[in-house]
């Protein structure tokens, strides 16, 4: 199911809450959704969590890399040099990832934190990587532009920024205005291309960052009535 996809929603979820996304893969299937979910410390994953994430690849979800310990890049090879980050930071995530058969072909940063020399280290290893653009954004209708890219720049866009759609963290809510999302997902729809949105967890309530099943349903709901599939990055052209 690789490589056509050229008008979609790149769903996306991070970190290793394997069990909150398996709870929801009901949901998913329900609006015929495929999604991407970003791992970190893979080699932490117990034999049930490795089993779930193995049936939502069953399911046509992608697999991605989040990293081993989930070091911001930019700040990583500030310390330790470019050959370290790959040695310690990314290629032994990788490896985990590729021996419990997941290819892991996209790569999403950790507190969205990038720079060039990183982009360019890690296309070295990846097919996609996956930056953010700044959670105050997301209530803007500008950032429709920012955040779409378009049909014809996706096989040579092999960046593409996400926008956090957590609703809050522990006990700080982040917020309900999605204003730029929408206006994002709805001109996506009109004129093709991708908008990639992030979250972590799925529960009401979690000490991490987190969507609601409630939102997550919505933000499915939306983008299903404006007849916008929801794709994996492992689906890109
Ligand atoms: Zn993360």
């Amino acid at each position: 199911m690789t490589g056509r996809v050229e008008r979609a929603l790149l769903l996306t979820f991070d970190d290793r809450h394997v069990r909150e996304w398996a709870a929801v893969a009901p949901l998913f299937a329900s609006y015929g959704a495929r999604v991407t979910f970003f791992v970190c410390e893979p080699d932490r994953l117990d034999r049930d969590e490795v089993r779930l994430l193995r049936g939502l690849a069953d399911d046509g979800h992608s697999i991605g890399c989040h990293g081993l310990r989930h070091e911001r890049a930019p700040d990583f090879v500030s310390a330790h040099g470019p050959a370290a980050y790959l040695d310690r930071e990314v290629v032994p995530a990788l490896e985990r990832l590729r021996r419990l058969g997941f290819p892991a072909r996209s790569f999403a940063y950790p507190c969205s934190a990038r720079d060039e020399e990183t982009d360019r280290l890690l296309l070295t290893l990846f097919e996609r990587l996956r930056g953010g653009v700044p959670v105050g954004r997301r209530a803007d209708p500008a950032l429709a532009d920012e955040l779409r890219v378009p049909a014809r720049d996706l096989t040579a866009r092999r960046v593409l920024p996400g926008c956090s759609v957590d609703s809050g963290r522990g006990a700080v809510a982040y917020g309900d205005d999605l204003g730029g999302v929408e206006a994002a997902l709805r001109r996506t729809a009109e004129e093709g291309g991708v908008v990639t949105l992030y979250a972590h967890c799925v529960a009401d309530a979690h000490p991490d960052n987190h969507v609601t099943p409630a939102r997550l349903d919505g933000l499915l709901s939306l983008a299903a009535g404006l007849s916008l599939p929801c794709a994996g990055f492992d689906e890109l052209p």
